[in-house]
């Protein structure tokens, strides 16, 4: 459903990705993990199109979002067509970047209604449920400032969702909390893998829960994945070294 092929970038001397391919199956839950700085939020940047590879093709549900041609020359398909691919995949980040001044179910609405055209009603309706399913059923008329960094980021989920996404997109989302209330917000999205079938990439260092959502972990070290396996067997017998000593250093 979403494929990389010899994807390769740099920033300046230093190469992040080193012609790289990798796929992730329709419906497939699939864990980053490596060392700062091996390139998994690039990755999903390159999904959101805020960072374009240097060379390599890029397609989702069998559509190029970049192109690379015979001669080498990267060709980024059609504003038109990136645009509707891109509105297939929602990403939400370590910082929850909510809207501050919008109340929470604002948050949740905004979107639906003026990027996919939903009704108020239609867009309050659906929020109300997500917003349920997430725990905040109560606190729809709440300021982000008023709420707890994990209520936050749970939000952001429902924001998310909201969008209807084929494709989500999770970078370090609990990076940022307590142990406490970064267990909150894994268990909503332990419950959304559960009851839905939308294709996750995440870069997480939690590796508990890796190992409960995962169907495939893939490792990164220096621009390249160096092993690619179903998180038990990752975990319990990893191959490289390299992936022993960050297993090592994370749990
Ligand atoms: P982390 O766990 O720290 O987020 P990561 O594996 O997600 O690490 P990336 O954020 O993808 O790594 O970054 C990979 C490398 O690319 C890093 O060395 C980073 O400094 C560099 N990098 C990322 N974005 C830029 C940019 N816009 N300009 C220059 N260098 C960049």
């Amino acid at each position: 459903f979403i494929r990389f092929d010899e994807i390769s970038k740099r920033f300046g001397d230093n190469v992040v990705l080193d012609d790289l391919s990798f796929s992730v199956g329709e419906g497939q839950r699939v864990t980053l993990i490596g060392p700062s700085g091996s390139g998994k939020t690039t990755i999903l940047r390159m999904l959101m199109t805020l960072t374009r590879p240097d060379s390599g093709t890029i397609a989702v549900g069998g559509e190029y979002l970049f192109h690379e041609q015979r001669d080498g020359g990267l060709v980024p398909a059609s504003e038109a067509h990136v645009r509707r691919v891109r509105g297939r995949i929602t990403m939400v980040f370590q910082q929850y970047n909510l809207f501050p001044n919008m109340r929470v179910l604002r948050n949740v609405t905004e979107a639906p209604i003026h990027v996919l055209g939903r009704s108020r009603e239609q867009a309050e309706q659906r929020g109300r449920e997500l917003l349920d399913m997430v725990g905040l059923g109560e606190k729809l008329d709440s300021y982000p400032s008023q709420l707890s960094g994990g209520q936050q980021q749970r939000v952001a989920i429902a924001r998310a969702l909201a969008m209807d996404p084929d494709v989500l997109l999770l970078d370090e989302i609990t990076s940022a909390l307590d142990p406490e209330l970064a267990a909150e917000v894994l268990d909503v999205l332990r419950d959304v893998a559960r009851t839905s079938d939308i294709t996750m990439l995440v870069v997480t260092h939690a590796m508990k829960f890796a190992r409960d959502v995962s169907d495939k972990v893939l490792m990164f070290d220096g621009g390249k994945i160096i092993e690619a396996k179903a998180p038990a067997e990752l975990f319990e017998s990893p191959e490289h070294e390299r992936t022993r000593s960050f297993l090592r250093s994370v749990i």
